[in-house]
This record gives structure tokens, sequence and C-alpha cells, in this order.
């Protein structure tokens, strides 16, 4: 397990936009970190920079004592899982395939591969039936369940997990956010959740970094915390 510090971070991007500034903070290892604040609050731009999917322009991020601008990104991704919004999958390979694509790009065996795949599939609650099946033959709340298997399948020790329940109905998404709460009660990934719902934040997270417009940090605390302002 692995514990995120932000020491500092700025984004800006060539346009001039100033999506992150001067962010400073830590996830600690083994907890739920939610970032919350409203659309184009840098959100996102802070969340892939853990895995420099974007590049700081300023600032450092640390994986525990390792500089992530220092390891090679492919090496910095394979401990670190990533599930989007809509969940991404490739359309025309079955959802187990979709799963155990990244085992097989790390050169893990087919077979434990497989494997894997299939006891992730249940403890997302999916249905083995469902391996067989394509994207498109899935509700959205499936999909975004084979997202997760699809992220743990490496055993990551980090999640980066970019609005992953926002796509679904308050009813599926309620439930989605249950199963996950009690899936990370066993697994204790270092988790970084970007939402824009305050609910959500307050729900998931151990501890809520708010966001400002500009990319600024304007508290940092704990669920509790947020509830008694
Ligand atoms: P959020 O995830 O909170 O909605 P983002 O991180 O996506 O916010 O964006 C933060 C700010 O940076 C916004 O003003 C957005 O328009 C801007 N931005 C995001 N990506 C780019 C980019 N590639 N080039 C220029 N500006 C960008
Ligand atoms: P999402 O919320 O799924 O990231 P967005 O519409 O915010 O979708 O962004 C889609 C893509 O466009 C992202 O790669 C983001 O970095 C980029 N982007 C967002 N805002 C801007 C911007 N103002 N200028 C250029 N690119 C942007």
């Amino acid at each position: 397990v692995r514990m995120i510090k932000f020491d500092s971070v700025t984004k800006r991007y060539p346009d001039g936009t100033v999506a992150v500034n001067d962010l400073s903070l830590t996830a600690p290892s083994g907890q739920i970190t939610v970032f919350v604040g409203p659309s184009g609050c840098g959100k996102t731009t802070s969340l892939r920079m853990i895995n420099r999917m974007i590049e700081p322009s300023g600032g450092t991020i640390w994986l525990d004592d390792q500089d992530t601008g220092k390891v090679p990104p492919a090496t910095l991704r394979r401990g670190i899982g990533y599930v989007i919004q809509h969940a991404g999958l490739f359309p025309h390979r079955t959802i187990l395939d979709n799963i155990i694509t990244v085992p097989s790009l790390l050169g893990h065996n087919k077979k434990q591969a497989r494997a894997k795949a299939m006891e992730l599939m249940e403890r997302v609650g999916l249905e083995a039936r469902f391996a067989e099946r394509y994207p498109a033959q899935l509700s959205g709340g499936q999909q975004q369940r084979v997202g997760v298997a699809r992220a743990l399948v490496a055993d990551p020790p980090v999640m980066l997990m970019d609005e992953p329940f926002s796509a679904v109905d308050p009813v599926v998404r309620e439930q989605l956010q249950q199963e996950f709460l009690r899936l990370q009660s066993e697994l204790g990934k270092t988790i970084v959740f970007v939402t824009h719902d305050i609910d959500e934040a307050i729900k998931l997270g151990d501890q809520v970094a708010v966001l400002n417009v500009g990319g600024v940090l304007a508290q940092l605390a704990s669920p509790a915390e947020l509830l008694s302002h």
C-alpha cells in the first residue's frame, strides 16, 4: 500500500489556463481521499497527474519516497488502477477479455489471468454468465463494475477513480457506492476519488479535498468536519 503526496503541484496548460494551483496534500495509505468541487476546478487534472497522463508544470508528486516524475510512466502505471466515468470498455471484446487485457499485457499466463478475472467479477457483483457477453449487452452500472474489476486485476496498491458512479441512475449509484465501500474495507487500497457531488464525497471519503475554481485547495477535511459546517 502506498501514500501519495502532492508537494506544491501546479498545472498550467499551454493556453495559459491554470488548472491546479500550488496544491499540497497527502492521500494516506489505505484510505479514500476524495477531490470534490465544481466543474472545471481541476479535479481530473489533479488525478491524471498522479499517473503522469498529465505532466505537472511545477511541484512534485510522491508515491511513498519515489518522485513519480522520475519513474518510467509504464512502470508507474503498473501499480495504479484507473477507473473512468464511462467504463471505456473495448466494444468488440467480451467482458472476460476486457478484464484480462491488462494482465495479458503484463505477461501473466492466460489461465491465471482468467481465474483472477472470474474471481474479480464475483467480487464486484457480476455473475459469471456475463463473462462471454459484450459491453453493449450490459447495463451502465454493470459496465462500471467491469471497469472496477479491470482496474483491480493487476492488484495495484493505488486506485484512481474519476466520477466512476456519476453516469448511472441514483438507485444503481447508491448500490455501487455501498459495494465499493465494502470492497475497499477488504482491499484497503490507497484511493483518490473524483466527484462533483458533495454528498458522495462525504459518504465515501476518509478525507475530502474541496477544490475551488482556479485549481485552489479550499479545504482538506474529514467528512464529519464538512458536515458540521
Ligand atoms: P474538473 O475535473 O474539476 O472538471 P479539469 O481538471 O478537467 O476540471 O479542468 C480544469 C481546468 O483546466 C478547466 O478550466 C478546463 O477547461 C481546463 N483544461 C482541462 N484540460 C485542458 C487542456 N488540455 N487544455 C487547456 N485547458 C484544459
Ligand atoms: P471528461 O470530464 O470526461 O474529462 P471533458 O470534456 O472535461 O471530459 O474533457 C475531455 C478532454 O478534453 C480531456 O482530455 C480534457 O483534458 C480536454 N479538455 C478539457 N477542457 C479543455 C480545454 N479548455 N481546452 C482543451 N482541452 C480541454
